[in-house]
């Protein structure tokens, strides 16, 4: 059992996947857990399974690639609650194709959902943090941030993006005992890989890349960040951690 006294975390993405693991490993261990997700629908399902297990959680619907959408949902969360002591930003999409065939939309989206997304719920988030002297920020990257991947320009950028502002808010946060880190998954089994998980050809190839020789699961990567966010990690910060069966070693 890790130590939590009394907090409060908001994650991203939390409707499904590894969001979804995430939420519910934070609430088993007693932090109250707000799931923020596109569709009401699924960060309300994560919501009630966390409150039917016995813990306790809410649900917010927001697009986080959309700034004042999050300000406003901020301010909203604000008011309910003094402080929320951890932040896992964890929203991500992909747009794949070479970069000659990448649209705009395909390079923006992306980056503002899964990088800006980031600079947005930490901005409105940090500063009742700052006053309380004590916060976790985990920001969900990817070994394609590391590693780069052919075919992934704009989900690549975006992921190491999010490996340069996590090193930099250590920085600006550690006099407030905040710290920030990253969690950079592998091939994880959720809905973003489902389509070549479930192709043994593909699947076969892509194992290739990784010592371990399997994908791996939503809960090993919310293993990783319940630890980051409890008492006992308070000294890691501006740390980078593969969750990915050794592939980015
Ligand atoms: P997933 O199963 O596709 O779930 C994505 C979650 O993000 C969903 O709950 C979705 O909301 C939410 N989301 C997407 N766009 C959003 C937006 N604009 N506003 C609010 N919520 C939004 O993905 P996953 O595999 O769990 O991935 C989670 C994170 O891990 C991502 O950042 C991803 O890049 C990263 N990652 C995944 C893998 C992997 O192998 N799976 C590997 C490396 C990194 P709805 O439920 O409402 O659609």
């Amino acid at each position: 059992m890790l130590t939590f006294t009394n907090r409060t975390a908001l994650v991203t993405g939390a409707g499904r996947g590894i969001g979804k693991a995430i939420a519910e490993a934070l609430a088993r261990q007693g932090v109250t857990v707000i799931c923020v997700s596109k569709s009401a629908d699924s960060c309300g399902a994560t919501a009630a399974a966390i409150v039917a297990a016995g813990g306790k959680a809410k649900a917010l619907a927001v697009d986080v690639a959309d700034g004042a959408a999050v300000a406003k949902a901020c301010e909203q969360i604000l008011a309910e609650h003094p402080t929320v002591d951890i932040l896992v930003n964890n929203a991500g999409i992909t747009r794949d194709g070479l970069v000659f065939r990448m649209s705009e939309d395909d390079w923006s989206s992306v980056i503002e959902t899964n990088l800006s997304s980031c600079f947005h719920w930490t901005k409105n988030l940090a500063r009742p943090m700052t006053r309380s002297r004590w916060g976790r920020i985990v920001n969900i990257a990817s070994v394609s941030g590391i590693m780069g991947n052919a075919g992934q320009a704009n989900y690549s950028a975006a992921k190491a993006g999010m490996i340069g502002l996590t090193k930099a808010l250590a920085k600006e946060f550690a006099s407030r005992s905040i710290t920030v880190n990253a969690v950079a998954p592998g091939f994880i089994k959720t809905d973003m890989t489902t389509d070549f998980v479930n192709n043994p050809e593909v699947a076969g190839k892509v194992l290739d890349a990784v010592p371990l020789k399997r994908f791996g699961e939503a809960t090993e990567i919310a293993a990783m960040v319940a630890f980051l966010c409890s008492e006992e990690a308070g000294y890691i910060t501006g740390q980078v951690f593969a969750v990915d069966g050794g592939m980015a070693m």
